[in-house]
């Protein structure tokens, strides 16, 4: 038994989803639980639908066109999607009058992009001869906390995943699940979402309950790369990544998957594999447990942008105790996460991801530290082996030196598997170049 995944971009139209339909068709015999992402950039579409409904407009044009073409570019009755798209501008037109959209709301909405997504393919599978039945996560034990926009998933999935699959598991069901990745629903009912990108921990968790042979996320690139190919074309697929370097990467910013979507396969050790729906014989990258073979000191490069830089100096005398508590303090009462972190005795550099108001932070801060506020900031992370620190950091910044670019803090994470620094935004993009350049000097494959 495998767990399929298809993001975004590899189900954005009709065609797409006939191509993941023969992909599917060519695994049947590994046994696939499909899990698919709402169709292209509708997820973003539906927010923005969310916003113009709280300034009086309902706007579903886009998303139920898209929806209507592709059901009939797929040949599938548009009635398989038709009551969805009723209760979407039910909903749109429910929020234009009230004004208002609670966590709770945009969830709801957010959760047809999938719902949607999933009809269509298995109508699609069906009428082309292979057995498909779509699921919404809810229905297959997908069951979360109530923090909207970002639930976590409840430790009930573990048993409740394998009693909805028994029946495919032992045969009784031949019809492949498709099911709706991103969503699920509280113990109040509600439904839920598991923050941006949240298929792949829909997936790694199917897997990871199931015990499936892998894991195999389909996006539109060729797995895990050495860096953002949006800003070097020539990064290089990494053919293996450890589940902890995976995560650091997705938390330093590499969107290729979800930040928590490693911990289901790396407590049962299941593989993730990473694909591409656009070149489907490229082997991709696999994530797993350790390194099987040599692998060089740096595998891959992250950036973060428009993170806001706080340089804080103790107002105290040297030593003074309780500084750093009562700086921490303020972050816990703000409910302000803190991202990469370097101290001194009297002073801390410390990164927010932050775009809201920080003056009540800033003036409780005052009291006993002077602060500096630098926004339009960002973090690049190198994800290597630290313990080869210094050689990395010599060969990076001689580099940088020679592009006359100096970087504003660095930090050695405490995972042992990233090295960060701070720039500013305008620097970010060359910074990148050049490590990658450093570091991956005639963009080498592993
Ligand atoms: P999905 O199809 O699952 O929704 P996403 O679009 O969320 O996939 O993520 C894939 C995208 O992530 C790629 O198209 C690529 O532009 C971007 N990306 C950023 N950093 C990396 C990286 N290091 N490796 C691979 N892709 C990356
Ligand atoms: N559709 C959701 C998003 O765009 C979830 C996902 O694609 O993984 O974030
Ligand atoms: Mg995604």
């Amino acid at each position: 038994m495998i767990v399929m995944k298809f993001g975004g971009s590899s189900v954005a139209n009709a065609e797409r989803i006939k191509h993941v339909a023969s992909i599917i068709k060519s695994y049947s015999e590994r046994k696939p639980i499909v899990v698919l992402s709402a169709m292209g950039d509708t997820t973003d579409h539906l927010l923005t639908a969310a916003d113009e409904a709280v300034q009086g407009k309902v706007a579903l044009s886009r998303i139920e066109k898209l929806h209507k073409a592709t059901a009939e570019e797929l040949g599938v009755s548009f009635s398989e999607v038709q009551p969805l798209l009723e209760e979407l501008k039910t909903l749109l037109t429910g929020i234009s009058m009230l004004k208002e959209l609670t966590k709770r709301t945009r969830d709801y909405l957010v959760s047809f992009g999938e719902r949607l997504s999933v009809r269509l393919a298995s109508a699609y599978l069906n009428k082309t001869g292979t057995e498909a039945q779509y699921y919404d996560a809810w229905d297959v034990g997908f069951i979360s906390d109530s923090n909207f926009m970002s639930a976590e998933l409840l430790d009930s999935v573990w048993d409740l995943i394998p009693k909805a699959f028994e029946s495919y598991k032992t045969g009784v069901s031949k019809a492949i699940p498709i099911v709706t990745g991103f969503i699920a629903k509280d113990k109040n009912g509600y439904i839920t979402t598991l923050g941006r990108g949240g298929s792949d921990l829909t997936a790694t968790m199917l897997g990871a309950a199931m015990r499936v042979e892998e894991v195999q996320t389909w996006k539109d690139v060729d797995g895990i790369l050495t860096t953002d190919p949006r800003i070097v074309p020539e990064a290089k697929t990494v053919s293996e990544v450890t589940y902890e370097e995976a995560a650091e990467m997705a938390y330093f910013g590499a969107q290729v998957l979800h930040p928590r979507s490693m911990v289901p396969c790396k407590k049962v050790g299941i593989p993730v594999r990473v694909k591409n729906s656009y070149n489907i014989d490229s082997p991709g990258s696999i994530i797993v447990d350790g390194h099987t073979g040599p692998v060089s000191a740096v595998r891959a490069i992250t950036a973060v942008k428009g993170v806001t830089l706080l340089d804080i100096v103790s107002t105290r005398m040297i030593g003074a105790s309780g500084f750093m508590a009562h700086i921490f303090n303020q972050f816990l009462k703000w409910d302000i996460s803190i991202d990469v972190i370097a101290t001194s005795e009297v002073s801390i550099s410390l990164t927010i991801n932050n775009k809201g108001d920080l003056t009540g932070l800033l003036e409780d801060m005052q009291k006993v530290a002077a602060t500096e506020c630098k926004r339009g900031k960002s973090i690049i992370t190198v994800i290597c082996d630290t313990t080869q620190a210094s050689s990395i950091l010599a060969d990076g910044f001689a580099a940088l030196v020679k592009k006359n670019i100096n970087v504003q803090m660095i930090s050695k994470g405490a995972s042992k598997v990233n090295i960060s620094m701070i720039c500013d935004d305008s620097e970010a993009d060359l910074v990148v170049k050049t490590l990658h350049e450093a570091y991956f000097p005639d963009t080498v494959t592993q």
